[in-house]
Formats: structure tokens, C-alpha cells, sequence
């Protein structure tokens, strides 16, 4: 069993990928034209966006978002504690600083709350509050009704880091549509990932649309050798853009509601059993859906995790520690960011307690099983 089988997936669109991949060879075109561009047309349908800018990978959708906003020394961004480096990497690379605040226990995601108290603290030390990062983590979109709510009073903008919620909606409103800009990453273990490095870019506004296009291709101007500010190179290439599109249309085909079967039936399996053995499943709000980019649980406190991890890799059962360190505690962070004044007690408990099984929309239903049955097992629940 695998983590998330890749492999497996290639070997059920092998022959619409290959056919993609040839297509680009013998087109000659590998940066940017046509593919790249109805691939964004494609994305921003779905999505529901006036725009859709494809660039490099994930982190740099970020970077471009905020170069986009302008933001930079002086400036504050806050950002949940319990997420992937890059959602604080890219405020630090400008020059401003990081603001980590605590998530919600349940849905691991930003608590809203927190917002405005860190903004207090951040304007207490000579900063400039300007934006929130939102991350969907694990796939669960954050709680954008009450985010845009607080953002909206103390005009914040806010940047949805959808890397890992793609698919993901809330009523009928999808991921990556959340933001003032939202982003999302390609990343192959990603929802939506390609054969490589790959990022988006989503917003309705076409002045920030267009900002983005230029700062992530050298800050260019009316053509591509007038310069007009100093950006980046930062493009998903033709290959990839081919790619995602055989991966897009199976994945709103069949993978989106595949992964939400597994996720069902991992908690089916586990439901009986979570009271008694102190597990917490995955929670989705009402009128969410998750793209189960993983499917995490808590684990009792009294369990040794890397006990747990070896005895399940014993038994060929792979399994992920996301994440096992809180933000505020990152070396590189040190000195150049600050932590809310409320603390961070629930994101620094769910590194020590997370755990995520294997999840990929090919998993087999008796995979599902060997799974939970082994952690039932280990535990002290059959
Ligand atoms: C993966 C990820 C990113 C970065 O994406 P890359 O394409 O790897 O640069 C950013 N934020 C979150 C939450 C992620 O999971």
C-alpha cells in the first residue's frame, strides 16, 4: 500500500496522458500558448473566478499574491499556526512579518477569532495588520463566512491557500474562490497535483489578475522585453498544463467523490471504537466539503505515535506526520515573527497528537480496512 498511489492513477489515464504529452512534443510550444491557457479557462470555470494565472509551484502563488498587495516591511500577515512552512515562508521573503495564530481542534483550520486580537498586537509594535492567510488544510475549506466578517471590519484582505483544498466547497460556492486572491498548488501528492512543480492564482479582481501576470514574468510591461518592476520567472509549463488537464476531468469526474467515499468509509470503520480509544476523526462542518487532501486523526494522548507509525509500517501500512512542528517553534522563524498574544495551545497539541493514513481516490475498500483494522488493533479495540 501506498501513501497516496500515484502509480496507480497514471495506470488508469495512461493513455489520455501519453496521448497529452505527445501533443506538446510535437506542438514545439512548451511555455505558455494554448494549452496553458484553456487549462486557466478550465480552472477559473470550475472555480467560479473571473481569472485563473497558472505560475511555477504553490509557494510562488502565494509570493505573487501578496507581491500583487504590495506588501512588505512593515507590514503584518497573519497566519495559522498548525500549516505547511510555505503559508509563512512567503510573508517573511518580502520583508514583513508573520503573525501565527491558534487553530480551531476540530477543523484544524484558522480560528477566526484570533484575528483580531493579533491584529491589536501586531498595531502594538509598530506594524501594519494587511492580510490574513486562510489555509483549507487537509482539504477542508476554512470558516470563510465568519473570516470575511472579522477581514471586512478591520479591512484585511485575505489570501486563501487553497494548496491542499482544491475541490473543496462550501454550499455551492468552491474552493479557491474564498480569497481576494486565492491559491492553489499542483504539487503531484496535492488533490489536483501534475507531473512536476505547478501553482494558480484565482481572484475576480482584473487589476490584481494583471499585477500577478506581470510580477510572475519578470515584471514585464506591454510586451515581454519592456520591464516595467522587478519579478520573478514563475510559469507552469505546456507538459504540465496538458497533464492537468486529463487529471482535471477525472478528478471532477470521479476522483472529488471517490476520495469523500474513502474518507467515509476510514470513519465508518473507526466511528465504533473512536469514544472508547480517544481518537478524534476528521470533522466537516455542514454545508462543507472537503477535498480530503488527507484523511488526519487525533490520537489518544496516551498513545506513543511513533510506536504506532513503526507497528503500522510493520505491516506495510504507510503513514504521515502533518505536521509535527508548530510554526512559532521553526528555527527560520526565529526573531522574525511574532506569535498571537492568545498563544497557540491547540496547534502545538495537534503536532504532538495528528496522524494521517493513506488516501488516494484508487485506495481499494479493503485497503481501508487493513488500515483501520490494524489501528483498532494497536490500540486495544477489535
Ligand atoms: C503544498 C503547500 C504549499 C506549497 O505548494 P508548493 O507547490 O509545494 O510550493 C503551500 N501551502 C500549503 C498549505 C501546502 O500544503
Amino acid at each position: 500500500m501506498e501513501f497516496r498511489d500515484l502509480g496507480l492513477q497514471y495506470s488508469f489515464l495512461r493513455r489520455d496522458i501519453d496521448d497529452a504529452v505527445q501533443r506538446v512534443m510535437k506542438s514545439g510550444c512548451f511555455i505558455g500558448g494554448q494549452e496553458v491557457s484553456s487549462l486557466e479557462q478550465q480552472l477559473a470555470d470550475y472555480v467560479g473566478t473571473r481569472h485563473c494565472i497558472t505560475c511555477g509551484n504553490g509557494t510562488d502563488a502565494l509570493l505573487l499574491a501578496l507581491m500583487a498587495w504590495g506588501i512588505g516591511p512593515g507590514d503584518a500577515v497573519i497566519v495559522p499556526d498548525f500549516t505547511f512552512f510555505s503559508s509563512g515562508e512567503v510573508v517573511s521573503m518580502l520583508g514583513a512579518i508573520p503573525v501565527f495564530v491558534d487553530v480551531d481542534d476540530a477543523t484544524f483550520n484558522i480560528d477566526a477569532e484570533q484575528i483580531e486580537p493579533a491584529c491589536a498586537f501586531a498595531r502594538g509594535k509598530g506594524l501594519t495588520p494587511r492580510a490574513v492567510v486562510a489555509v483549507d488544510l487537509f482539504g477542508l475549506p476554512a470558516d470563510y463566512p465568519r473570516i470575511r466578517e472579522v477581514c471586512d471590519r478591520l479591512d484585511l484582505l485575505v489570501l486563501e491557500d487553497g494548496a491542499q483544498g482544491f475541490g473543496g466547497s462550501i454550499g455551492e460556492k468552491k474552493a479557491c474562490s474564498f480569497g481576494d486572491i486565492s491559491t492553489t498548488s499542483f504539487f503531484p501528492a496535492k488533490p489536483l497535483g501534475c507531473y512536476g512543480d505547478g501553482g494558480a492564482l484565482f481572484t475576480d479582481n482584473d487589476e490584481w489578475a494583471e499585477l500577478v501576470r506581470s510580477f510572475a514574468v519578470h515584471g514585464k510591461g506591454e510586451m515581454k522585453y519592456d520591464n516595467i518592476r522587478i519579478g520573478m520567472n514563475s510559469r507552469l509549463d505546456a507538459m504540465q498544463a496538458a497533464i492537468l488537464k486529463v487529471k482535471f476531468d477525472s478528478f471532477v469526474d470521479r476522483e472529488l467523490l471517490s476520495v469523500g467515499r474513502i474518507a467515509s468509509l476510514y470513519t465508518e470503520e473507526l466511528e465504533d471504537c473512536a469514544e472508547s480509544i480517544g481518537i478524534v476523526l476528521p470533522y466537516v462542518p455542514r454545508g462543507y466539503t472537503s477535498s480530503w487532501a488527507q484523511y488526519t486523526v487525533q490520537l489518544p494522548i496516551a498513545c506513543n505515535r511513533d510506536v504506532l507509525q513503526t507497528c503500522l509500517k510493520d505491516q506495510g501500512i504507510p503513514t504521515m506526520v502533518y505536521y509535527p512542528k508548530p510554526m512559532h517553534e521553526q528555527k527560520a522563524f526565529a526573531g522574525k515573527a511574532l506569535m498571537s498574544p492568545l498563544g497557540c495551545e491547540n496547534a502545538t497539541r495537534l503536532c504532538s497528537l495528528a496522524l494521517s493514513f493513506p488516501m488516494s481516490p484508487y485506495l481499494s475498500k479493503d485497503d481501508v480496512v487493513v488500515v483501520t483494522s490494524a489501528i483498532k488493533t494497536h490500540l486495544g479495540c477489535s
